[in-house]
C-alpha cells in the first residue's frame, strides 16, 4: 500500500478499487531531461550517496544507512505502508527528511505527504530532526551549461509566492494520523458503488468517471446534463427536465452560452447570433492564416535563455487561404528548434491578413512572445503576427454559435468532429495534444531512421488536421451565416 492508495481512498473509495483493478496508463506531463538526484548532489555538495531501488524493505534501507549519509528513494514501509523518501540524510538513528518538488512553490500540500513520512519513519524507530524542501528557482535562467546550485532552492518553511509561510516541522508535527483505521478500512472494503459528488468532478475529474456514470456518454445531443456550468442540471433531470429547450430557466445560472444551448435546442439544433457572427467574421482580412503550434513542458530548462517551467516549441502547422486557395506549410525540429522554427514561421506566415488559432491567448500568442524574447533579431516581425491573432474559439465560448452536437464541449476536437465526421481525429495515431508531446519525445530518442520517420509523418498528420480543422470550422462558420441571412 502506497501512500497515493491512501489519499486516493479517502478521495472515493471505489476510486481506490478501480485503480488497483485497472493498469492506468502513466503519461509524464513534464520533460525530465536532468539526472535530478546528480542534480540535487550537486547543489547539497553530497560527495557520496545510494540511490534505492523498487521493493527495497525498510531492513535493507536501514543496512545501507550504516554505509551511507545520503540516501535518495529511500524506500521504508511500516503498518503495511510503503514509502518513497525522496532524499534522507540519516545518521546514528536521526535523520532529515527531503522532499523534491518540480514546482516553484513549496506549499503545504507537501507537509501533508511529509506527515505520511512521519508515520513510517517514526514507525521503524528513526527519530526526524528537520524536514527540507528543495523546489525549483524561478528566477534561473539556463546559460551554456545547468547551474544546479541557482537551480534549487532549499527551505525549512513553506514558500508560496516568495512568501515564507509556516515552518515545515512544526506543520507535520501538528498532523494527527489516524491512518491504523484508514488501513483497517481499507483493508475490509469490498464493494464501493458509484456515488456522484464533487469528488468525481472536481478540479481534477476522476479518471473512472466515464466507467461510473456512463449515462453521460450515451446521452441524447441535447440532453439537460450537456448544459455547462450548470450547478442544477442534475436536479432538473430529477425533475423530469430532460432537454434544454425544457430548461427551468429560474435554475439556470444564465451565461451567455448556456442561453445559446437552450436556444439552439428551442431553434432544432443550432443557435447563431448573427449580427454578432458577422461582426466577428467581418473583422478577418485576407489572406487568413490558420496557426497552431506544439510544444513541450520542461521544468529543468535544457536550452539557453530557458526558464524553469519553460516550454520548447518542436512544431507547427499552418495553412493559409486566399480566398481561393488553400496552402500548407509546416516544420518540425528536434532538441533546440527554437530558431529554426521561427525562421521557418517568418519566410511562409503572410505579411498581412489575419492569423486564426484556437485558443490563441492562451497558446500561440504567448508562444510567439516567447520566440521573439529568445531571438530579438526576428522580435519585430514575430510580435506583428501577435498583432493580427484573432481566436478562433470566440465564437463558441462566447455563445455567438452552439450547434446541440457539441454536447457541451467546445474542444477544436469536438467542433472538427461535428461538421466533418469523415476525417475525424480518431483515425489519427496521434489523436490529442498529449499523445503529441509523448510521440515527439519518442522521435527525439529514436535511433531506427525508419521508425523515426514514421512518428514524424504521425505528428505531422496531426498537427496539420488542426490547422485544416480551423480552415473547415471558417468555411463552416460563413456557410451557417448565409444560411440564417438566406431564412
Ligand atoms: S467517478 Fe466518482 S464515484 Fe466514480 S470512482 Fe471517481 S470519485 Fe469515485
Amino acid at each position: 500500500m502506497h501512500v497515493s492508495d491512501i489519499k486516493r481512498f479517502l478521495r472515493c473509495p471505489r476510486l481506490y478499487q478501480l485503480s488497483l483493478e485497472t493498469k492506468m496508463e502513466f503519461h509524464l506531463y513534464f520533460n525530465i531531461s536532468t539526472d535530478i538526484d546528480v542534480s540535487i548532489a550537486k547543489k547539497l555538495n553530497i560527495e557520496e550517496y545510494y540511490v534505492g531501488i523498487t521493493n527495497q524493505e525498510s531492513s535493507d534501507t536501514l543496512l545501507v544507512a550504516n554505509s551511507y549519509n545520503w540516501i535518495f528513494k529511500a524506500r521504508f514501509s511500516y503498518n503495511g505502508l510503503r514509502i518513497r523518501v525522496p532524499l534522507l540524510y540519516i545518521n546514528e538513528g536521526h535523520c532529515n527528511v527531503y522532499s523534491i518538488l518540480l514546482s516553484t512553490q513549496a506549499l503545504e500540500n507537501e507537509g501533508n505527504n511529509m506527515a505520511y513520512t512521519k508515520y513510517v519513519l517514526e514507525g521503524n524507530g528513526l527519530i526526524i530532526d528537520n524536514y527540507y524542501i528543495i523546489f525549483l528557482n524561478k528566477d534561473y535562467t539556463y546559460k551554456d551549461k545547468l547551474d544546479d546550485k541557482k537551480l534549487w532552492i532549499i527551505t525549512d518553511c513553506f514558500i508560496k509566492n516568495d512568501k515564507k509561510m509556516g515552518n515545515i516541522k512544526e506543520y507535520v508535527d501538528s498532523i494527527s494520523l489516524d491512518l491504523d483505521d484508514v488501513l483497517y478500512q481499507m483493508d475490509k472494503y469490498e464493494f464501493a458503488l458509484p456515488i456522484r459528488t464533487n469528488k468525481c468532478t472536481g478540479r481534477n475529474r476522476c479518471p473512472f468517471f466515464d466507467d461510473c456514470f456512463p449515462l453521460d456518454k450515451i446521452i441524447d445531443d441535447n440532453s439537460i446534463l450537456t448544459l455547462v456550468s450548470s450547478k442544477y442540471k442534475y436536479e432538473m433531470l430529477e425533475d423530469g427536465i430532460k432537454y434544454l429547450k425544457d430548461a427551468d430557466l429560474k435554475r439556470v445560472e444564465g451565461n451567455k452560452v448556456q442561453m445559446a444551448q437552450i436556444k439552439a435546442d428551442q431553434s432544432g439544433g443550432l443557435y447563431v447570433d448573427k449580427e454578432k457572427l458577422k461582426t466577428w467574421l467581418n473583422q478577418l482580412e485576407f489572406p487568413i492564416s490558420f496557426l497552431d503550434f506544439e510544444w513541450d513542458l520542461f521544468p529543468i530548462p535544457p536550452y539557453n535563455d530557458m526558464k524553469v517551467m519553460d516550454v520548447l516549441l518542436f512544431q507547427y502547422s499552418l495553412h493559409v487561404y486566399d480566398g481561393k486557395n488553400l496552402s500548407h506549410y509546416e516544420c518540425i525540429g528536434e532538441g533546440d528548434s527554437r530558431e529554426e522554427i521561427a525562421m521557418s514561421l517568418l519566410k511562409n506566415i503572410p505579411k498581412k491578413g489575419s492569423v486564426l488559432a484556437y485558443n490563441a491567448a492562451g497558446a500561440e500568442k504567448i508562444r510567439i512572445k516567447e520566440l521573439a524574447n529568445y531571438f530579438p533579431q526576428y522580435n519585430y516581425e514575430l510580435l506583428k503576427i501577435n498583432e493580427r491573432l484573432v481566436d478562433m474559439a470566440t465564437p463558441f465560448i462566447t455563445g455567438l454559435v452552439y450547434d446541440t452536437r457539441m454536447r457541451g464541449s467546445f474542444t477544436l476536437n469536438t467542433i472538427e468532429n461535428m461538421i466533418d465526421n469523415k476525417h475525424s481525429y480518431d483515425d489519427l495515431e496521434v489523436s490529442d495534444g498529449m499523445k503529441a508531446v509523448k510521440i515527439h519525445r519518442e522521435m527525439t530518442n529514436c535511433q531506427d531512421e525508419k521508425q523515426k520517420q514514421i512518428y514524424k509523418k504521425q505528428l505531422l498528420e496531426y498537427c496539420g488536421l488542426d490547422t485544416y480543422s480551423l480552415y473547415k470550422i471558417f468555411k463552416w462558420l460563413k456557410m451557417i451565416l448565409s444560411d440564417q441571412n438566406d431564412r
